[in-house]
């Protein structure tokens, strides 16, 4: 029996309902077999007057083989690109067709599955929010090849189909109509396939239900050709537009550019072929390996709890404490308070609380306004925080998460003086970006209900939570831990203890790399430019001035008085540059007035003057690449270290935190894939060479060799 379930009824309309093995429909290798099987069959009905693609499985149609692209190598794109092509065949036969096909679209339909739905004269779609539209290729580095980029350009029009086809947006059934991706929607899943039937009964006798616009004599792709007077300025800032945002950094968008400017210029068939070479090209690249790797397998392995401890039942947290409602502790209670979790927060004085709680309010009222959200909800979700300066009011917590100032003695005064009010099975977290959760666990009763919990600012917008496991950390609290970040909607890496963790110390090595290339002479314009060009989201320079070199002094400070820092190699130019910029001329970064750049009110930010006297050396060169590989390596370096020595539980962690936690380069895939890619054995070259030439740190780490010596990558 075949996994398309081929059915005809009296009318003459045929219903091919998808039902392929597995959870879901993709592209696998049932895939091609079925469909030209069904359209081989369809062409040899008699009676025929419509076709209905219907699906039997939750979503409509899940799109590609992720396993089988990543396993597309170079060398193999004769045998690729002619896979593809097999695929548009069908899709091109079946809309050629002299009958109505209809697409209902009972679940998601992305990627893969909308372009099914596209090579339909009609879509239909359920409305309801686990109906997802649209084409999210770019996302994994990758194009829409079955047909999706000429498509969706000849049915919206070049200046609407981009933002679908260059930024991966996803719509609702809603939306997809406003947008003119679909054509229409029903309220009642039961009514989908009878509405999808009754549109093919209405069409008989109507010629034109059966052709695609692109296929109508006279046909004119919407708002024209690409080089048509009125899209001469879309056709010249486009591209330029494209390169400032990619920075030049990833193939796919400027594929996706490029092939939908060509498929309003040349006939439809000669821009499918277009579009299968550049599906072809980019599935080669290793930008889509890495994106693919991670964006996909690494985020599901992660989301899907592969760092959770099994057979530990799924804890709910109904109540939640959070001790201090400054920048950090206001940012836990709005997330918490989003997911339905009862907020206690609790500073020192009750006004100060209610401040944090005004937080939460403030950005409530900003998704009333925008009509995100209703008064009502907006006033329920206000109503779960109850601030607080009384600690009996923490009293029966789920869980107390505690984000007071980064100061061991005092967090542990709080932890003794409050975890009695916790629920019996209640457990504590702490949200120090630099303390050992070991040490901080030292001054709790329950060592063993303590655990890390490090949040990333601004709250609200950072997707990324960072557990961190101590010395005694139970599995129980551990899975509590995981669970609570999946119920407030954040993506949990598992670490274990170590000081400033997996992310604060790996982001460290690209402040102390930038701050060593300054004070051999660099242009610091020169730097953080080049930092951007590798892809990171700023500068070193640009960064620490946010986060604060002040920051970056106590931090400092902490790890002098443990006497690590020395031992890490990273104390003899950081002590030059704290005492330079903030003890001799008081520039502790943006909030302090002013750090390495100027913040001028009413302008753009400009290097501070200063700096050039301190450091800069006309007579001194720098290679780019070199610059940029210093930044980039010394990150990998220190998340290899990180992996080697048990910090990194798993890899997915590791490139998932970087890219969401640090802002590693997309391209990158994180931080540990970048090595899989890149070459283990180059990796292990350019270490040395960079090591012989700027020092001891480049070392590669040995966990590279003995990978290279298994034949292994990192996954
Ligand atoms: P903050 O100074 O903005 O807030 C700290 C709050 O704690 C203040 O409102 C203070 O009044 C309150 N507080 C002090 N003693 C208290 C007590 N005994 N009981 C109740 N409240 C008390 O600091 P922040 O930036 O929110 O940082 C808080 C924690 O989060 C620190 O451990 C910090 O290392 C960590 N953290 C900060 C960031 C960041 O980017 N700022 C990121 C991750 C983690």
């Amino acid at each position: 029996m075949s996994v398309f379930n081929y059915e005809k009824d009296t009318d003459g309309i045929v219903t091919i309902t998808m039902d392929m093995t597995g959870p879901v429909n993709s592209m696998n290798d049932e895939f091609l077999p079925a469909l030209s099987a069904a359209v081989e069959r369809l062409t040899q009905e008699s009676g025929l007057i419509g076709v209905i693609f219907a699906s039997a499985k939750k979503t409509f149609f899940a799109g590609g083989n992720l396993h089988s692209l990543l396993a597309a190598e170079p060398g193999m794109e004769q045998k690729f690109f002619e896979g593809i092509e097999a695929v548009k065949r069908e899709f091109r036969t079946l809309e050629l067709m002299p009958v109505p096909i209809v697409a209902a679209i009972n679940g998601a339909a992305l990627g893969g599955g909308y372009e099914i739905c596209l090579a339909c004269n009609h879509r239909i779609a359920y409305k309801h929010k686990s109906v997802q539209l649209g084409l999210p290729e770019v996302g994994l580095g990758l194009l829409p090849g079955g047909g999706g980029v000429v498509r969706l350009t000849n049915l919206l029009g070049i200046e609407k189909a981009l933002p679908y086809l260059l930024e991966g947006k996803k719509v609702t059934p809603e939306k997809a109509v406003a947008a003119g991706m679909i054509d229409e929607t029903v309220d009642k899943l039961e009514d989908l396939v009878p509405k999808a039937k009754a549109y093919i009964l209405a069409s008989q006798g109507d010629e034109a239900s059966s052709v695609q616009p692109w296929d109508a004599k006279d046909f004119r792709i919407p708002g024209g050709k690409i080089n048509s007077p009125k899209n001469a300025q879309m056709a010249m800032m486009a591209p330029a537009m494209l390169r400032q945002k990619t920075r030049g950094l990833l193939p796919a968008p400027e594929v996706i550019l490029d092939t939908a400017f060509q498929a309003t210029l040349v006939d439809f068939d000669t821009a499918q072929r277009v579009e299968s070479r550049g599906l072809t090209q980019l599935v080669m690249t290793p930008q889509a390996k890495n994106m693919i790797s991670t964006f996909f397998f690494g985020l599901n392995k992660v989301n899907g709890g592969a760092s959770r401890p099994k057979n530990i039942e799924k804890n709910l947290t109904r109540k939640v404490g959070i001790l201090g409602a400054g920048m950090m502790g206001q940012g836990i209670a709005y997330v918490s308070a989003m997911a339905g979790i009862e907020v206690v927060l609790k500073d020192i004085s009750h006004d100060a609380a209610e401040a944090g709680k005004a937080y939460s309010e403030k950005l409530l009222q900003k998704q009333v306004s925008r009509r995100r959200m209703d008064e009502a909800k907006a006033q329920a979700i206000l109503g779960l925080i109850t601030p607080t300066a009384n600690d009996e009011d923490l009293q029966g917590c789920d869980l107390i998460i505690e984000a007071v100032f980064e100061n061991i003695q005092l967090k542990n005064k709080i932890t003794a003086a409050t975890e009695k009010y916790l629920s019996d099975d209640g457990f504590w977290g702490s949200n120090t970006s630099t303390l050992p959760i070991t040490q901080l666990a030292e001054g709790s009763a329950r060592p063993e209900n303590f655990i890390g919990i490090h949040f990333f600012s601004p709250v609200d917008k950072m997707p990324l939570v960072e557990i961190i496991c101590g010395e005694k950390t139970s599995d129980e609290a551990l899975a509590k831990a995981f669970d609570y970040t999946m119920q407030i909607r954040k993506t949990p890496i598992v670490v274990n203890d170590s000081l400033a963790f997996f992310t604060s110390r790996t982001f460290g090595t690209y402040l102390d790399e930038g701050g060593r290339i300054l004070t051999e002479g660099c242009h610091p314009v020169k730097l953080d430019n080049l930092g951007q060009a590798l892809g990171m989201p700023v500068g070193p320079l640009a960064v620490q001035d946010e986060t604060s070199l002040e920051l970056s002094r106590k931090a400092m400070e902490t790890w002098e008085e443990m006497g690590v820092l020395d031992q890490w190699g990273e104390g003899d130019n950081n002590r030059r540059i704290i005492k330079d910029m903030i003890t001799d001329n008081g520039r502790g970064g943006r909030h302090h007035g002013g750090g390495y750049y100027e913040y001028p009110e009413n302008g753009e930010k400009y290097i501070w003057p200063g700096l050039y006297d301190l450091y800069y050396d006309e007579s001194k060169t720098f290679d780019d690449e070199d610059i940029k590989d210093r930044l980039l390596f010394r990150q990998v370096i220190e998340t290899l270290k990180c992996l080697e020595t048990n910090v990194l539980r798993t890899v997915a962690d590791g490139n998932i935190g970087s890219i969401m936690g640090i802002g590693a380069p997309i391209w990158t895939g994180g931080f540990l894939q970048f090595v899989n890619t890149y070459g283990l054995q180059k990796f292990i070259d350019r270490c040395g060479e960079l090591e012989a030439e700027f020092g001891q740190r480049f070392a590669c780490p040995q966990i590279v060799k003995d990978k290279l010596a298994a034949n292994e990558l990192f996954i």
